[in-house]
């Protein structure tokens, strides 16, 4: 047990005061990293989480619904400053728990204030409209909060993806209700304790931990929630939308990907190499916009090959806190899943293009699988067609642009795409029919695009969070008409 974490993570957020769960029983949290034990979670259950979705609508009812929306957003501003101030510790929590190396850690907690930061600013900024109407009339909209949101939250970024749904939410005025996955909270509780320190109201964020199908599956189908953001899985996906079905509220499903680059002969591949290998690597490839192939036009693609062959030898593996390019994978479950794929991989017929080496001495008891460069399967093929979520990267040739956007478009999902060309024509051409909800001209990711909508088209969900968007989804439209003559 690391002693080192500097709060008690046992206990979850009602109303303001940290307690124990109703079932007093604990779970643990595991370093993926060697596979010793790092903390106990509370196991939060359907009764923790009633009591969490009724301090959340104490807190609208309460100080917190009465503050401003620039009173809201100053709150936001000072937890931003505050997880700035403590990033370096987040960033060494986040590395314990998810294992993902040092620097890309310290980066999720830059962007976490940096949503705070974004969200802070535009809490005022939301406005209505008035509609020309019949005369005698003034019409109007207002944008109101759902009410309570529930926030379900994965493993592999927690502190980027409860900054973009939470922070959003909390400008808007909701009160909040998160759950973080059973696998990694350390920094959700950081969190939850860095919003009490910048004085946000009781209640307007609450933390149940706890296992998915107890404490997310209870707050997925809560009657008293009015919106539930979740991002996972498209099996969990599909449960979620279910569950709130029931209760007729909205959902935002950000789920997985297949996420293609495309490489055209006229690209500058210099510019483009780092971003090719970095986003299928970047978290172990545990990312849902992970580019996990790498189409490429087959005049480049021995080239490209060869250089992405290079940069995957050099990849160097080990321990979150060693901080170099790719850590373990989440978990022994997740790393069977990954090295499942490999096996495929080796006994399917494809080529092992390259494999960075594991070194000997990594721990005994780590999440490890070696970052590998898959060529010579065809675009149907299941490496190329299902969401690994390991350090696996499928490159395919194709010949032509038709080819090319067929091949992209041709998977369950419709996430993020990343185009290199210097034609401009065609890259504006792709940009339009390409069926995802991102695009990436001569870039991959825009450095995190706090400011950019995000969210998927077909299996990789619906409803968009980021940028100024997910403002308008964490709110309700109201129509006012009044008759004045
Ligand atoms: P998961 O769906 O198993 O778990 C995600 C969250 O849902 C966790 O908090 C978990 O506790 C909870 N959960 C599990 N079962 C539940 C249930 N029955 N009811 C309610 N909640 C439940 O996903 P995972 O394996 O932890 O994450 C990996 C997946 O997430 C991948 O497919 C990945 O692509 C996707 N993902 C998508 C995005 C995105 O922004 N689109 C970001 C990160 C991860």
């Amino acid at each position: 047990m690391d002693g080192s974490i500097g709060f008690d993570t046992r206990l979850i957020l009602v109303g303001g005061s940290w307690r124990a769960c109703d079932s007093g029983q604990l779970l643990p949290l595991v370093n993926p990293s060697d596979g010793s034990a790092l903390a106990q979670i509370a196991r939060g259950t359907a009764a923790d989480v009633d009591v969490a979705v009724a301090a959340a609508q104490d807190a609208l009812q309460g100080a917190w619904g009465q503050l401003t929306a620039t009173e809201r957003g100053r709150v936001l501003l000072k937890m931003s400053a505050l997880v700035l101030e403590q990033a370096d510790e987040l960033a060494r929590l986040e590395a314990l728990d998810v294992g993902k190396p040092l620097k890309q850690a310290r980066a999720d907690a830059v962007a976490l204030a940096r949503y705070l930061e974004f969200y802070g600013g535009a809490a005022d900024k939301v406005m209505g409209e008035t509609i020309p109407f019949i005369n005698g009339y003034t019409a109007l909209t207002l944008r109101e909060p759902h009410g309570v949101t529930a926030h379900i939250v994965p493993w592999n970024y927690p502190m980027q993806i409860i900054g973009r749904s939470v922070g959003a939410a909390l400008a808007m005025g909701n009160a909040c209700v998160l759950k973080p996955a059973e696998e990694a909270c350390l920094t959700a509780l950081a969190f939850a304790r860095i919003a009490q320190q910048a004085g946000l109201p009781a209640g307007a964020l609450n933390l149940v931990t706890g296992l998915g199908e107890e404490a997310g599956a209870a707050l997925a189908g809560h009657a008293g929630v009015q919106h539930v953001s979740f991002t996972g899985s498209v099996a969990v996906g599909a449960l979620i939308q279910t569950a709130a079905a029931r209760n007729a509220v909205p959902v935002t499903l950000e789920l997985g990907g297949k996420s293609p680059q495309l490489v055209f002969a006229d690209a500058d591949l210099d510019t483009a190499l780092p971003f090719l290998v970095n986003a299928g690597i970047q978290n172990a490839g545990q990312t849902c916009s992970a580019a996990s192939r790498i189409l490429v036009q087959r005049p480049v693609f021995e080239g490209v090959l060869q250089r992405m062959v290079q940069r995957y030898r050099a990849l160097r593996v080990g321990p979150a806190l060693h901080d170099l390019d790719v850590g373990p994978l989440i978990s022994a479950r997740q790393q069977a899943l990954v090295q499942g794929y490999l096996d495929l991989a080796h006994s399917g017929g494809a080529m092992m293009a390259a494999q960075a080496p594991l070194p000997a001495d990594l721990p005994q008891g780590g999440c490890y699988v070696a970052p590998t460069l898959v060529a010579g399967v065809d675009a149907q093929h299941r490496l190329a067609q299902e969401e690994i979520f390991g350090p696996v990267q499928v490159l395919i040739p194709f010949d032509d642009e038709a080819q090319a956007l067929a091949m992209a478009n041709g998977t369950a999902f419709g996430l993020v795409a990343g185009v290199w060309t210097r034609d401009g024509s065609r890259a504006l051409r792709l940009a339009r029919k390409l069926h995802c909800g991102q695009v990436f001209i001569n870039n991959y990711g825009a450095g995190g695009g706090i400011e950019l909508p995000f969210g998927g088209v077909k299996h990789s969900g619906h409803g968009r969070e980021k940028g100024f968007e997910a403002l308008y989804g964490f709110s309700t439209l109201k129509t006012v008409a009044i008759k004045h003559d």
